[in-house]
Protein backbone atom coordinates (compact mmCIF):
# COMPACT_ATOMS: atom_id res chain seq x y z
CA UNK A 1 0.00 0.00 0.00
CA UNK A 2 1.38 3.36 -0.83
CA UNK A 3 1.95 6.01 1.65
CA UNK A 4 0.72 9.31 1.98
CA UNK A 5 3.76 11.31 0.28
CA UNK A 6 3.72 8.98 -2.32
CA UNK A 7 -0.11 9.32 -3.04
CA UNK A 8 0.47 12.98 -2.82
CA UNK A 9 3.55 12.89 -5.25
CA UNK A 10 1.48 11.21 -7.68
CA UNK A 11 -1.60 13.41 -7.81
CA UNK A 12 0.89 16.48 -8.04
CA UNK A 13 2.73 15.04 -10.87
CA UNK A 14 -0.36 14.16 -12.70
CA UNK A 15 -1.98 17.50 -13.10
CA UNK A 16 -2.73 18.89 -16.72
CA UNK A 17 -1.15 22.49 -17.44
CA UNK A 18 -2.89 25.46 -15.89
CA UNK A 19 -4.38 27.98 -17.09
CA UNK A 20 -4.39 31.78 -16.75
CA UNK A 21 -7.43 34.24 -17.14
CA UNK A 22 -7.65 38.15 -16.91
CA UNK A 23 -9.97 39.04 -14.11
CA UNK A 24 -10.53 42.65 -12.08
CA UNK A 25 -8.24 43.61 -9.63
CA UNK A 26 -10.58 43.46 -6.61
CA UNK A 27 -11.54 39.99 -8.43
CA UNK A 28 -8.03 38.72 -7.92
CA UNK A 29 -8.41 38.54 -4.11
CA UNK A 30 -7.08 35.04 -2.92
CA UNK A 31 -6.15 34.15 -6.55
CA UNK A 32 -2.68 33.70 -7.57
CA UNK A 33 -0.73 36.42 -9.74
CA UNK A 34 0.11 34.72 -13.19
CA UNK A 35 2.31 37.40 -14.04
CA UNK A 36 4.96 39.75 -12.70
CA UNK A 37 3.71 43.47 -12.07
CA UNK A 38 5.98 46.17 -12.31
CA UNK A 39 5.58 49.86 -11.38
CA UNK A 40 4.19 51.94 -13.65
CA UNK A 41 5.44 54.92 -12.07
CA UNK A 42 7.70 56.16 -9.48
CA UNK A 43 6.60 55.79 -5.68
CA UNK A 44 6.58 58.14 -4.08
CA UNK A 45 6.12 60.07 -7.38
CA UNK A 46 7.87 63.42 -5.85
CA UNK A 47 10.45 63.77 -2.22
CA UNK A 48 7.64 63.06 -0.09
CA UNK A 49 6.69 64.34 3.43
CA UNK A 50 5.91 61.63 6.38
CA UNK A 51 5.16 64.47 8.71
CA UNK A 52 3.32 67.26 9.75
CA UNK A 53 5.75 70.18 10.05
CA UNK A 54 7.94 72.92 8.27
CA UNK A 55 10.22 71.92 5.63
CA UNK A 56 13.85 73.39 5.81
CA UNK A 57 16.80 73.28 4.94
CA UNK A 58 18.55 71.21 7.41
CA UNK A 59 21.89 73.61 7.49
CA UNK A 60 19.83 76.62 8.20
CA UNK A 61 18.42 74.75 11.34
CA UNK A 62 21.68 73.47 12.82
CA UNK A 63 22.28 75.99 15.41
CA UNK A 64 18.85 75.62 16.37
CA UNK A 65 16.42 76.80 18.41
CA UNK A 66 16.47 79.10 15.13
CA UNK A 67 13.57 81.61 13.54
CA UNK A 68 12.77 81.24 10.10
CA UNK A 69 10.96 83.18 7.37
CA UNK A 70 7.49 81.56 6.53
CA UNK A 71 7.69 81.04 2.66
CA UNK A 72 4.61 79.38 0.96
CA UNK A 73 2.38 76.52 1.96
CA UNK A 74 2.75 72.86 0.67
CA UNK A 75 -0.20 70.47 1.19
CA UNK A 76 -1.02 66.85 -0.21
CA UNK A 77 -3.06 67.45 -3.85
CA UNK A 78 -2.36 71.25 -3.64
CA UNK A 79 -0.18 71.40 -6.38
CA UNK A 80 3.93 71.38 -6.75
CA UNK A 81 5.03 73.97 -4.26
CA UNK A 82 7.49 76.63 -5.50
CA UNK A 83 11.14 76.91 -4.35
CA UNK A 84 12.22 77.82 -0.60
CA UNK A 85 14.37 80.60 -0.61
CA UNK A 86 17.15 80.02 2.14
CA UNK A 87 16.76 80.75 5.69
CA UNK A 88 13.10 79.93 5.26
CA UNK A 89 10.10 77.70 6.56
CA UNK A 90 7.33 76.17 4.48
CA UNK A 91 4.59 74.52 6.49
CA UNK A 92 4.15 70.96 4.96
CA UNK A 93 1.48 68.55 5.70
CA UNK A 94 1.72 64.94 5.46
CA UNK A 95 1.72 63.60 1.84
CA UNK A 96 2.74 66.30 0.33
CA UNK A 97 5.60 67.07 -2.19
CA UNK A 98 8.90 68.83 -0.37
CA UNK A 99 10.09 71.62 -1.85
CA UNK A 100 13.30 72.08 -3.96
CA UNK A 101 15.70 73.93 -1.69
CA UNK A 102 14.28 71.94 1.37
CA UNK A 103 16.20 68.61 2.16
CA UNK A 104 14.59 67.96 5.88
CA UNK A 105 11.11 68.29 7.39
CA UNK A 106 11.03 68.92 11.28
CA UNK A 107 7.94 67.99 13.07
CA UNK A 108 5.50 70.42 13.95
CA UNK A 109 5.63 69.56 17.63
CA UNK A 110 9.38 71.08 17.96
CA UNK A 111 8.69 74.15 16.00
CA UNK A 112 6.91 77.53 17.29
CA UNK A 113 4.98 79.59 15.01
CA UNK A 114 4.80 83.64 15.75
CA UNK A 115 1.50 85.38 17.10
CA UNK A 116 1.52 86.92 13.16
CA UNK A 117 2.22 83.50 11.63
CA UNK A 118 4.84 85.22 9.28
CA UNK A 119 7.90 83.28 11.48
CA UNK A 120 8.78 79.97 12.92
CA UNK A 121 11.04 79.32 15.89
CA UNK A 122 13.00 75.24 14.71
CA UNK A 123 13.13 74.15 18.72
CA UNK A 124 15.32 71.54 17.32
CA UNK A 125 18.08 70.44 14.77
CA UNK A 126 16.83 68.37 11.87
CA UNK A 127 19.03 65.92 10.00
CA UNK A 128 19.24 65.89 5.92
CA UNK A 129 16.34 63.76 4.66
CA UNK A 130 14.84 63.59 8.42
CA UNK A 131 10.95 62.68 7.66
CA UNK A 132 11.28 62.66 3.94
CA UNK A 133 10.72 59.83 1.48
CA UNK A 134 12.48 60.41 -1.36
CA UNK A 135 11.17 59.96 -4.95
CA UNK A 136 10.91 56.60 -6.24
CA UNK A 137 12.20 55.28 -2.48
CA UNK A 138 9.20 52.49 -2.49
CA UNK A 139 9.49 51.58 -5.80
CA UNK A 140 10.95 52.93 -8.64
CA UNK A 141 9.30 52.99 -12.05
CA UNK A 142 9.90 49.44 -13.96
CA UNK A 143 11.00 47.39 -11.26
CA UNK A 144 8.73 44.44 -10.40
CA UNK A 145 6.38 45.18 -7.43
CA UNK A 146 4.56 41.71 -7.49
CA UNK A 147 5.58 38.43 -8.70
CA UNK A 148 4.01 35.67 -10.71
CA UNK A 149 2.90 33.06 -8.38
CA UNK A 150 2.11 35.71 -5.64
CA UNK A 151 -1.01 35.11 -3.77
CA UNK A 152 -2.95 38.29 -3.66
CA UNK A 153 -4.67 39.45 -0.18
CA UNK A 154 -5.46 43.10 0.71
CA UNK A 155 -1.97 44.28 0.54
CA UNK A 156 -1.32 43.15 -2.75
CA UNK A 157 -4.90 44.90 -4.04
CA UNK A 158 -3.45 48.12 -2.80
CA UNK A 159 -0.36 47.52 -4.91
CA UNK A 160 -2.10 46.97 -7.89
CA UNK A 161 -4.60 50.17 -7.37
CA UNK A 162 -0.68 52.30 -6.74
CA UNK A 163 0.01 51.45 -10.22
CA UNK A 164 -3.19 51.55 -11.94
CA UNK A 165 -3.41 47.78 -12.65
CA UNK A 166 -6.76 47.42 -13.13
CA UNK A 167 -7.42 44.02 -14.62
CA UNK A 168 -4.47 41.28 -13.76
CA UNK A 169 -4.00 37.86 -15.09
CA UNK A 170 -4.58 34.98 -12.70
CA UNK A 171 -4.30 31.14 -12.70
CA UNK A 172 -7.82 30.20 -13.83
CA UNK A 173 -9.76 28.39 -11.07
CA UNK A 174 -10.61 24.54 -12.09
CA UNK A 175 -13.98 23.70 -12.49
CA UNK A 176 -15.46 20.62 -10.21
CA UNK A 177 -18.01 18.27 -10.11
CA UNK A 178 -19.21 16.33 -7.09
CA UNK A 179 -21.63 13.20 -6.51
CA UNK A 180 -22.31 11.24 -3.45
CA UNK A 181 -23.00 7.59 -3.51
CA UNK A 182 -25.30 5.50 -1.63
CA UNK A 183 -28.42 3.56 -1.91
CA UNK A 184 -28.88 4.56 2.26
CA UNK A 185 -28.81 8.17 1.35
CA UNK A 186 -31.42 10.57 1.38
CA UNK A 187 -30.97 14.42 0.98
CA UNK A 188 -31.02 16.60 3.69
CA UNK A 189 -34.72 18.22 3.39
CA UNK A 190 -35.81 14.71 3.83
CA UNK A 191 -36.91 12.14 6.78
CA UNK A 192 -34.55 9.02 6.84
CA UNK A 193 -36.54 6.03 6.46
CA UNK A 194 -35.49 3.25 9.33
CA UNK A 195 -32.44 2.14 7.28
CA UNK A 196 -31.35 5.54 5.83
CA UNK A 197 -29.19 8.66 6.83
CA UNK A 198 -28.94 11.83 5.44
CA UNK A 199 -26.05 12.92 2.97
CA UNK A 200 -23.89 15.01 4.86
CA UNK A 201 -20.56 14.29 2.58
CA UNK A 202 -21.70 16.58 -0.21
CA UNK A 203 -22.35 19.46 1.48
CA UNK A 204 -18.75 19.17 3.52
CA UNK A 205 -17.06 18.60 0.59
CA UNK A 206 -19.19 21.77 -0.78
CA UNK A 207 -18.20 23.91 2.03
CA UNK A 208 -14.41 22.44 2.11
CA UNK A 209 -14.10 23.30 -1.92
CA UNK A 210 -16.04 27.10 -0.99
CA UNK A 211 -13.47 27.75 1.61
CA UNK A 212 -10.90 27.13 -1.19
CA UNK A 213 -12.80 29.98 -3.16
CA UNK A 214 -14.34 27.18 -5.16
CA UNK A 215 -17.25 27.16 -6.77
CA UNK A 216 -18.83 23.13 -7.52
CA UNK A 217 -22.03 21.53 -9.43
CA UNK A 218 -23.30 19.33 -7.27
CA UNK A 219 -24.74 16.30 -9.37
CA UNK A 220 -26.70 14.75 -6.57
CA UNK A 221 -26.87 11.30 -5.35
CA UNK A 222 -25.92 8.40 -7.54
CA UNK A 223 -27.69 5.20 -6.59
CA UNK A 224 -25.75 2.22 -5.87
CA UNK A 225 -25.70 0.88 -9.54
CA UNK A 226 -23.65 0.98 -12.66
CA UNK A 227 -26.19 2.63 -15.24
CA UNK A 228 -27.11 5.72 -12.27
CA UNK A 229 -23.14 6.00 -11.78
CA UNK A 230 -22.00 5.90 -15.00
CA UNK A 231 -24.97 8.88 -15.93
CA UNK A 232 -22.94 11.08 -13.11
CA UNK A 233 -19.60 10.22 -14.09
CA UNK A 234 -20.39 11.36 -17.77
CA UNK A 235 -21.48 14.51 -16.61
CA UNK A 236 -18.82 15.01 -14.11
CA UNK A 237 -16.08 14.14 -16.59
CA UNK A 238 -17.05 17.59 -18.43
CA UNK A 239 -15.26 19.35 -15.63
CA UNK A 240 -11.51 19.73 -14.40
CA UNK A 241 -12.32 17.58 -11.04
CA UNK A 242 -14.63 15.37 -10.23
CA UNK A 243 -15.32 14.31 -6.91
CA UNK A 244 -17.44 11.27 -5.62
CA UNK A 245 -17.94 9.85 -2.51
CA UNK A 246 -18.51 6.74 -1.27
CA UNK A 247 -18.51 3.26 -3.32
CA UNK A 248 -14.70 2.69 -3.29
CA UNK A 249 -14.38 0.31 -0.47
CA UNK A 250 -14.62 -3.30 -1.12
CA UNK A 251 -18.54 -4.41 -0.37
CA UNK A 252 -20.35 -5.85 -3.21
CA UNK A 253 -22.08 -2.50 -3.71
CA UNK A 254 -18.82 -0.35 -3.78
CA UNK A 255 -18.81 -0.13 -7.60
CA UNK A 256 -17.15 2.75 -8.62
CA UNK A 257 -13.77 0.99 -9.24
CA UNK A 258 -15.75 -0.93 -11.90
CA UNK A 259 -17.49 1.80 -13.74
CA UNK A 260 -14.05 3.22 -13.68
CA UNK A 261 -12.44 0.70 -15.47
CA UNK A 262 -15.22 0.02 -17.38
CA UNK A 263 -14.98 3.96 -18.61
CA UNK A 264 -11.42 3.68 -19.44
CA UNK A 265 -10.02 5.88 -16.76
CA UNK A 266 -6.94 5.87 -16.01
CA UNK A 267 -6.41 4.33 -11.93
CA UNK A 268 -2.99 5.95 -11.00
CA UNK A 269 -4.07 4.77 -7.30
CA UNK A 270 -6.70 2.94 -5.27
CA UNK A 271 -5.48 2.42 -1.84
CA UNK A 272 -3.47 4.21 0.58
CA UNK A 273 -1.93 3.86 3.90
CA UNK A 274 -3.85 6.60 5.88
CA UNK A 275 -6.65 6.34 8.46
CA UNK A 276 -9.27 7.15 8.09
CA UNK A 277 -9.55 6.92 4.48
CA UNK A 278 -7.72 3.57 3.24
CA UNK A 279 -10.03 3.05 -0.06
CA UNK A 280 -9.25 6.69 -2.02
CA UNK A 281 -9.28 6.31 -5.47
CA UNK A 282 -7.27 8.89 -7.67
CA UNK A 283 -8.07 8.30 -11.85
CA UNK A 284 -7.69 10.35 -14.56
CA UNK A 285 -9.84 10.71 -18.03
CA UNK A 286 -8.09 13.10 -20.50
CA UNK A 287 -7.38 16.17 -18.24
CA UNK A 288 -9.67 15.23 -15.72
CA UNK A 289 -8.75 14.34 -11.96
CA UNK A 290 -11.04 12.00 -10.35
CA UNK A 291 -11.28 11.82 -6.88
CA UNK A 292 -12.87 9.11 -5.43
CA UNK A 293 -13.30 9.42 -1.56
CA UNK A 294 -14.75 6.88 1.06
CA UNK A 295 -18.02 7.66 2.18
CA UNK A 296 -17.63 7.59 6.38
CA UNK A 297 -17.76 11.24 6.70
CA UNK A 298 -14.29 11.94 8.40
CA UNK A 299 -12.47 9.81 5.44
CA UNK A 300 -13.98 11.88 3.02
CA UNK A 301 -13.07 15.00 4.60
CA UNK A 302 -9.69 14.44 5.69
CA UNK A 303 -8.84 12.67 2.63
CA UNK A 304 -10.07 15.67 0.40
CA UNK A 305 -7.55 17.63 2.93
CA UNK A 306 -4.79 15.20 2.15
CA UNK A 307 -5.41 14.86 -1.59
CA UNK A 308 -7.77 16.74 -3.10
CA UNK A 309 -6.83 20.14 -2.13
CA UNK A 310 -3.49 20.14 -3.07
CA UNK A 311 -4.52 18.88 -6.34
CA UNK A 312 -7.20 21.89 -6.40
CA UNK A 313 -4.47 24.74 -5.01
CA UNK A 314 -1.82 23.56 -6.93
CA UNK A 315 -4.31 24.21 -10.14
CA UNK A 316 -5.46 27.06 -8.47
CA UNK A 317 -1.79 28.33 -9.23
CA UNK A 318 0.05 27.51 -5.27
CA UNK A 319 3.29 26.31 -4.85
CA UNK A 320 2.63 25.48 -1.74
CA UNK A 321 -0.79 23.65 -2.01
CA UNK A 322 -0.81 21.67 1.24
CA UNK A 323 -2.33 22.88 4.15
CA UNK A 324 0.41 23.90 7.04
CA UNK A 325 1.72 21.37 9.49
CA UNK A 326 3.32 22.79 12.50
CA UNK A 327 4.64 20.72 15.60
CA UNK A 328 3.22 20.95 19.29
CA UNK A 329 3.38 19.42 22.62
CA UNK A 330 0.46 16.41 22.84
CA UNK A 331 -1.59 16.76 26.06
CA UNK A 332 -2.50 13.16 26.26
CA UNK A 333 -1.28 9.40 25.53
CA UNK A 334 -2.81 8.44 22.38
CA UNK A 335 -2.59 4.76 20.79
CA UNK A 336 -3.51 3.59 17.60
CA UNK A 337 -2.79 -0.08 15.49
CA UNK A 338 -3.73 0.66 11.82
CA UNK A 339 -0.24 0.66 10.60
CA UNK A 340 -1.10 3.40 8.63
CA UNK A 341 -0.64 7.42 8.94
CA UNK A 342 -3.43 8.88 10.48
CA UNK A 343 -5.19 12.05 11.18
CA UNK A 344 -7.41 12.19 14.24
CA UNK A 345 -9.17 15.15 15.43
CA UNK A 346 -7.76 18.04 17.77
CA UNK A 347 -7.69 21.01 19.58
CA UNK A 348 -4.40 23.25 19.25
CA UNK A 349 -3.64 25.99 20.91
CA UNK A 350 -1.05 28.89 21.95
CA UNK A 351 -0.87 28.56 25.64
CA UNK A 352 1.96 31.13 25.97
CA UNK A 353 4.68 28.60 26.48
CA UNK A 354 4.45 26.85 22.97
CA UNK A 355 1.60 24.81 20.87
CA UNK A 356 -0.69 22.17 22.60
CA UNK A 357 -2.25 19.37 20.97
CA UNK A 358 -5.26 18.20 22.80
CA UNK A 359 -7.08 15.27 20.88
CA UNK A 360 -10.45 15.57 20.71
CA UNK A 361 -12.58 12.03 21.73
CA UNK A 362 -13.94 10.82 18.71
CA UNK A 363 -15.96 7.52 18.15
CA UNK A 364 -14.94 5.91 14.48
CA UNK A 365 -14.10 7.76 11.15
CA UNK A 366 -17.89 8.02 10.82
CA UNK A 367 -18.20 10.09 13.94
CA UNK A 368 -18.33 13.48 12.27
CA UNK A 369 -19.96 14.62 15.57
CA UNK A 370 -16.87 14.31 17.37
CA UNK A 371 -14.83 15.67 14.55
CA UNK A 372 -16.73 18.89 14.45
CA UNK A 373 -14.98 20.59 16.96
CA UNK A 374 -12.00 20.42 15.48
CA UNK A 375 -9.41 23.07 14.34
CA UNK A 376 -6.54 20.26 13.65
CA UNK A 377 -5.66 17.04 13.45
CA UNK A 378 -2.53 15.11 14.65
CA UNK A 379 -0.70 12.89 13.22
CA UNK A 380 0.51 9.29 14.10
CA UNK A 381 3.17 8.71 11.79
CA UNK A 382 2.48 5.35 10.11
CA UNK A 383 5.24 3.41 12.28
CA UNK A 384 4.00 4.12 15.31
CA UNK A 385 1.34 2.51 17.19
CA UNK A 386 1.60 4.92 20.75
CA UNK A 387 2.80 8.66 21.12
CA UNK A 388 3.19 10.15 24.57
CA UNK A 389 1.88 12.76 26.68
CA UNK A 390 4.22 15.53 26.37
CA UNK A 391 5.90 14.17 23.08
CA UNK A 392 6.35 16.63 20.13
CA UNK A 393 3.75 15.87 17.56
CA UNK A 394 2.96 16.62 13.98
CA UNK A 395 -0.62 18.75 13.79
CA UNK A 396 -1.95 19.47 10.01
CA UNK A 397 -4.06 23.16 10.86
CA UNK A 398 -7.83 22.77 9.60
CA UNK A 399 -7.82 25.75 6.68
CA UNK A 400 -10.28 27.99 9.23
CA UNK A 401 -7.55 27.26 11.98
CA UNK A 402 -7.52 31.01 12.76
CA UNK A 403 -11.12 31.54 12.81
CA UNK A 404 -12.28 29.00 14.95
CA UNK A 405 -13.29 29.62 18.57
CA UNK A 406 -13.84 27.35 21.10
P1 LIG B 1 -19.07 3.64 1.54
O1 LIG B 1 -17.77 4.32 1.39
O2 LIG B 1 -20.02 3.91 0.43
O3 LIG B 1 -18.87 2.17 1.80
O4 LIG B 1 -19.74 4.24 2.84
C1 LIG B 1 -19.12 4.11 4.11
C2 LIG B 1 -20.01 4.65 5.19
O5 LIG B 1 -20.22 6.03 4.99
C3 LIG B 1 -21.37 4.02 5.24
O6 LIG B 1 -21.76 3.90 6.59
C4 LIG B 1 -22.24 5.02 4.53
O7 LIG B 1 -23.59 4.95 4.93
C5 LIG B 1 -21.61 6.33 4.93
N1 LIG B 1 -21.82 7.32 3.89
C6 LIG B 1 -21.63 7.12 2.58
N2 LIG B 1 -21.91 8.24 1.89
C7 LIG B 1 -22.30 9.15 2.78
C8 LIG B 1 -22.72 10.51 2.67
N3 LIG B 1 -22.80 11.11 1.49
N4 LIG B 1 -23.05 11.16 3.80
C9 LIG B 1 -22.96 10.56 5.00
N5 LIG B 1 -22.56 9.30 5.17
C10 LIG B 1 -22.23 8.58 4.07
MG1 LIG C 1 -21.83 3.19 -0.16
Amino acid sequence: MISVEEALGIVLSSLPGRKVEQVSFQDSLNRVLAEDLSATCNIPPFNRSAMDGYAVAAADAANAPVELDIYGESRAGGGMPGMLPPGAAMPIMTGAPVPSGADAVQIVEVCRLSDDGRRVTILKPVRVRENIAPLGSEAAEGEIVLKAGHRVGPAEIAVMATFGYSRVQVWKKPSVALFATGDELVEVDQVPRADQIRNSNAYCLRSQLANMGLESEYLGIARDNKGELREKMILGLERDVLIISGGVSMGEYDLVHDVFEEMGLEILFSKVAIKPGKPTVFARKGDTLVFGLPGNPISALVTFECFVRPALGSLCGMAQPQLHRMQGELLADMKQSSGRMAFFPAWVFWDGGGLRVEPLPWKSSADIIGFAGANATYIFPRNRDHLKKGEQVEVMLLPDFFFRQR
